[in-house]
């Protein structure tokens, strides 16, 4: 039941001024923080970080194209490849902007909870009280399509067991992640 989970304040997290107050949310829940630091990722980190994967590659189309849709607006895209690799440039210059901050947060059920505290991937859709529907609600796809770039969503999380395996390994080496007991761990027991 211990996971480990990898996210990342991205650029504009960084530039807002929001490290702090992004990391301390994860440090109110109870979950850990067992390795941090920051990070200027170069194009290598950045392309295996954003890996082009035919699943997400779908996912991230078929959202795109059901906002689109549902606001009423055209989507001109067929190819969910096409679509996945010019989102994973715009990624991969956005994440090389500046410094983006990088964590290992570790606790029970620690990926799904990271996930819902960080929110929709479209800010506009994000709940108020995540960290994307409180900071950055005036991002939406329409603002970023029009503009032709990335939606700036402050901050990443690893979505599964398998990409946080491999999300922190392209980040941390072994002995930069930390075991230690917090009082969260000795009230568990
Ligand atoms: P999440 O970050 O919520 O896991 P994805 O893994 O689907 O979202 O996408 C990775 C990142 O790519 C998103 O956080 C967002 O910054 C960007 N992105 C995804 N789809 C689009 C899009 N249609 N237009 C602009 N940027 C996008
Ligand atoms: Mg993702």
């Amino acid at each position: 039941m211990q996971e480990r989970t990898l996210i990342l304040i991205k650029p504009d997290g960084v530039v807002r001024g929001l490290i702090g107050r992004i990391i301390g949310r994860f440090e109110e829940t109870g979950l850990k923080i067992v390795g941090m630091k920051m990070a200027w990722a170069d194009e290598k980190l950045a392309k295996s970080h954003y890996y082009l994967d035919e699943n997400w590659a779908k996912n991230v189309f078929e959202k795109t194209k059901s906002t689109h849709e549902k606001e009423g607006r055209q989507f001109n895209f067929k190819d969910h490849m096409e679509y996945g690799g010019m989102i994973q440039k715009w990624n991969m210059n956005f994440l090389r902007e500046g410094p983006v901050i990088a964590a290992v947060i570790e606790g029970p059920h620690a990926i799904e909870i990271v996930r819902k505290m960080i929110g929709n991937t479209e800010p506009k859709q994000a709940s108020p009280g995540t960290i994307r529907g409180d900071f950055a609600m005036r991002e939406s796809y329409e603002v970023a399509n029009t503009k032709q770039r990335v939606l700036r969503n402050l901050a990443h999380a690893s979505d599964s067991p398998e990409t946080a395996n491999r999300e922190i390994s392209l980040w941390f080496k072994p002995e930069e992640l930390h075991s230690y007991k917090t009082l969260h761990d000795s009230l568990a027991e």
